[in-house]
C-alpha cells in the first residue's frame, strides 16, 4: 500500500484488508506523520526507518501496541546518505568471493567499481561520505529501542545487494547497540510473524519448515560471522553454504541458467568486457 490517497483512503484500504484477512504493508516516506498514522490506523508493516532521530518511547509504545512492524531498509536510510555507501566505501565488494559465484560480474562492476549519482541502479545519491554522515548508526539506536522495548523489527535490504545485502542490513540495525541476540530475532521469528507466517517459519521448532542456516562462527560474538554459512537448509533440503550444490538427500551440483560470464557488460559502468 504504497501511500495511496489520504488518510482516509488509507483507512478504507486497511479496513477492505481486514476483512478480506490481508496485512498489507506500507511506508511513509519521509513523511514521519503519515508513519504514525499508519501505526495508529492499523498497518501491520511499515517499511523504512522513520525519517527522523532520536525517536522516543512514546513511538516504541504505538508500535508495540498496535502490533506494527518497523523494516527501517537502513541501506537506503532516509535523513542521509544511503547506508549502503558505507559498505561499498569500507569493504572490497568488488572482489568477495561469493558475490562473484552468484551474480553476474558485469552488475557487481556497475555497483562496485565507481559509484557516481544512481550508482548500480539505487535511486538515491552514492559516493563516499564523511563517516559522521551517515545516520544509519543513529537509526539503529530506534532499532535497539524498539528491540528492547519488545516492539518488532524486520530485515529488509530493499534489493540493494543480492546475498550481501541482508547482511550488510542486519549489521546496519544493529550499529546502534542492539544485541545480536535481538538482531537475529529480527531475522527470523520476528520477520516471520510481520508477514503472518510465524507460526511456519522463523524459528527451529516440531512441524515448521525445516528451513535452517548452519554457520562456522557464532553470531552471537560477532553478527559479523553471518555471513560465515557452512550449510543452508530449505524445506529439508541441504545445500553447501558456498556453492548451493545439494549435499542431503541427494548430491547435485546447483543447475545454473547460464554462466554468469555470459552475461552483456554495463556500459552504464563506463565498462566494456
Ligand atoms: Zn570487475
Amino acid at each position: 500500500m504504497y501511500m495511496s490517497g489520504n488518510r482516509q483512503q488509507r483507512q478504507w484500504i486497511i479496513q477492505a484488508a481486514k476483512e478480506l484477512e490481508l496485512m498489507p504493508t506500507t511506508e511513509g516516506g519521509l513523511d514521519f506523520k503519515i508513519d504514525m498514522t499508519h501505526a495508529i490506523d492499523g498497518y501491520p508493516g511499515i517499511e523504512h526507518n522513520l525519517p527522523i532521530a532520536p525517536i522516543y518511547s512514546d513511538v516504541v509504545e504505538l508500535f508495540k501496541e498496535s502490533e506494527t512492524t518497523n523494516s527501517p531498509t537502513l541501506l537506503v536510510s532516509y535523513g542521509g546518505p544511503f547506508g549502503e555507501n558505507w559498505f561499498y566505501a569500507t569493504e572490497n565488494v568488488h572482489d568477495d568471493p561469493k558475490l562473484n559465484v552468484f551474480v553476474p560480474h558485469g552488475n557487481i562492476d556497475a555497483r562496485a567499481r565507481r559509484r557516481g549519482p544512481g550508482g548500480g541502479g539505487s535511486p538515491g545519491q552514492a559516493g563516499w561520505f564523511l563517516e559522521e554522515e551517515h545516520v544509519f548508526p543513529r537509526h539503529g539506536e530506534f532499532v535497539k529501542k524498539m528491540l528492547e522495548g519488545d516492539a518488532r523489527m524486520g530485515v529488509g535490504s530493499h534489493g540493494q545487494l543480492q546475498g550481501l545485502g541482508y547482511h550488510w542490513e542486519m549489521w546496519a540495525m544493529g550499529s546502534g547497540g542492539a544485541t545480536s541476540y535481538d538482531i537475529l530475532r529480527a531475522a527470523t521469528i520476528l520477520g516471520a510473524e510481520a508477514i503472518g507466517f510465524g507460526e511456519q517459519l522463523g524459528s527451529i521448532e516440531e512441524g515448521k519448515f525445516a528451513d535452517i542456516v548452519v554457520l562456522d562462527s557464532n553470531p552471537l560474538d560477532d553478527l559479523r560471522n553471518t555471513v560465515e554459512i557452512r550449510y543452508v537448509m530449505k524445506d529439508g533440503r541441504l545445500y553447501d553454504g558456498t556453492t548451493l550444490d545439494e549435499v542431503y538427500p541427494e548430491q547435485r551440483p546447483l543447475e545454473r541458467a547460464r554462466p554468469a560470464e555470459e552475461d552483456p557488460a554495463n556500459t552504464a559502468a563506463g565498462i566494456r568486457r
